[in-house]
């Protein structure tokens, strides 16, 4: 996602763009992700508060367009102690306090907001692949073991190879963070539930066409990618406490994901030699999809300061 979503703005900008790739949609991580347009606590800094609005304007164009795969929703996040809502406010688009009607049993407090991107990340990839080559893009299926051989080809290189970025920019500092869903069959629901602080795990319930995302674990250090039946089985009680009709809804598919975790975004310009530029994208964690648009505006803006696009 982050390398087709660079790729798209590049070529908006007119400059000539390959994707080069092991994996492509479906078996990325980025098909996992769940996914909405959403701030996580910890992950606040100036660059991320810069990043976010940036991506919100792009997802919210986006769900005018029925084949993006982008919904607006309001949805709701839940807490079990009063939590201080500064910043939220003006980040979250429609805020608002919870109604003590719309807390579930075990809550006190809640933000809810309308307007939030949902992602339905196999629709939106596909999409946005489109969107690449419809612009000009091409890909190549190619598992590269440095990051100098694309330098054949090309005097800029962006690196969005996600938790790749290990092996290929010799990153000790990523961390694969494990993330399980659980896919159960749409059962009316249209609005989003998190509890991103529950001390039992986190708990998410995402409604998308057909079917609505139960989640989740976040599980530093674990690479483990088959599904964990005692994890899926707790994931749904967790959830179940947030909307009780999930307890009940058809399992249609059980998915692990890798989060390319990182202490923070690496997104920075290098030169590996006389020529060449580098531009690092990665290591978004569990907020790839939120800050995609925003982090590939930066992306463009090194190449552009470097190499304007009439030099092709
Ligand atoms: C369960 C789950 C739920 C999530 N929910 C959300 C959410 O609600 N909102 C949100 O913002 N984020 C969410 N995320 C996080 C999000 O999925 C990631 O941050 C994002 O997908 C990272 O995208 P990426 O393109 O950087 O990496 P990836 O999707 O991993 O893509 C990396 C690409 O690099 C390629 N690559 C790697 N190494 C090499 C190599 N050596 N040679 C060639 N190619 C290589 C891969 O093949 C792949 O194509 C979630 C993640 C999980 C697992």
């Amino acid at each position: 996602m982050s390398g087709l979503t660079c790729g798209v703005r590049l070529l908006e900008e007119g400059y000539d763009v390959q994707i080069w790739a092991r994996d492509r949609t479906p078996n990325t991580t980025s098909d996992v992700a769940a996914a909405t347009w959403y701030p996580l606590r910890g992950e606040r800094d100036a660059r991320t508060e810069r990043w976010l609005p940036v991506s919100l304007e792009r997802f919210t164009a986006l769900a005018t367009e029925r084949e993006s795969g982008v919904v607006l929703r309001e949805g709701i996040e839940l807490f079990r102690r009063p939590t201080d809502d500064t910043w939220w406010r003006d980040v979250l688009p429609g805020f608002r306090r919870a109604r003590a009607d719309e807390l579930p049993s075990g809550y006190v407090d809640g933000f809810v907001a309308a307007g939030i991107p949902v992602i339905e990340m196999p629709i939106y990839l596909r999409w946005l692949t489109r969107r690449f080559e419809s612009l000009g893009g091409r890909s190549v299926a190619i598992s590269l073991t440095d990051l100098d051989e694309p330098f054949d080809r090309a005097d800029a290189i962006v690196n969005c190879s996600g938790l790749g970025s290990r092996a290929l920019a010799g990153d000790a500092s990523m961390v694969a963070v494990r993330g399980q869903v659980v896919r159960v069959e749409q059962f009316g629901l249209d609005r989003y539930i998190l509890d991103e602080q529950s001390t039992d795990g986190i708990a998410y319930v995402y409604p998308r066409s057909h079917d609505v995302i139960l989640g989740g674990t976040r599980e530093p250090g674990n690479e483990r990618i088959e599904p964990d039946p005692e994890t899926a089985r707790a994931i749904i009680a967790r959830c179940s406490m947030l909307e009780p009709r999930v307890a009940a809804a058809r399992i249609v598919s059980h998915a692990v994901g890798l989060r390319p975790g990182r202490p923070a975004v690496r997104l920075e310009a290098e030169r590996p030699g006389p020529g060449r530029l580098l531009v690092h994208d990665y290591g978004h964690g569990g907020s790839g999809v939120t800050l995609s648009w925003g982090c590939a505006e930066d992306v463009a803006a090194l190449i552009r300061a470097d190499r304007p696009a009439t030099a092709g």
